[in-house]
């Protein structure tokens, strides 16, 4: 058995499932979706395997702004969980994602939800992603793509219905 990655650091030596979930309330928010998902694809050591359908959610957090859209993807990866939340980051960036408020409007958020069953609590990566259990719009399409995976020892498909 391997041991379990704890650090955001660790290259794998064999390709890790990651899952990562999506979100945007502006501009072509099927458009920026799709394009940020083949932009993940097109990274080295990055390949889609699965996307679930696309929900429109409302906001969260903050309600005065547009209602989003959210997917969940999954991806095997051979990147670190850092290089893969440097890869988020940059394709945020790169579509013009400006941080100004705290949960306001986005083209674009990227959020790494999971990655194999590694438990990563730096500075700036946390993962499994603190939000999983709590946001239905994260719960939702991920449980489409993955019903068994775990998080915190549960089942997301049972983190949905409870
Ligand atoms: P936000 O775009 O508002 O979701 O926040 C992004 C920031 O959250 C990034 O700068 C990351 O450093 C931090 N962060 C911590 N854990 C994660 C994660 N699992 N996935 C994405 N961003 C994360």
């Amino acid at each position: 058995m391997t041991a379990k990655i704890t650090s955001g650091n660790t290259v794998p030596n064999a390709p890790v499932r990651a899952h990562i979930g999506l979100g945007g309330n502006m501009g072509e928010r099927q458009a920026n979706l799709e394009t940020a998902i083949a932009k993940l694809d097109a990274t080295d050591g990055i390949a889609v395997v699965k996307t679930s359908t696309f929900i429109g959610t409302e906001p969260w957090g903050k309600t005065d702004q547009d209602w989003f859209l959210n997917a969940a993807i999954a991806l095997d990866t051979t990147l670190s969980a850092r290089q893969l939340l440097e890869t988020c980051l940059a394709i945020e960036t790169s579509m013009g994602r400006v941080r100004t408020e705290k949960w306001g409007p986005r083209i674009i958020d990227l959020d790494i939800l999971t990655y194999g069953d590694a438990v990563i609590d730096e500075d700036g990566l946390q993962v499994p992603h603190p939000y999983i259990p709590e946001r239905p719009f994260v719960l939702e399409p991920l449980a489409e793509i993955a019903p068994d995976l775990k998080v915190d020892g549960r089942k997301i498909s049972d983190l949905l219905n409870g």
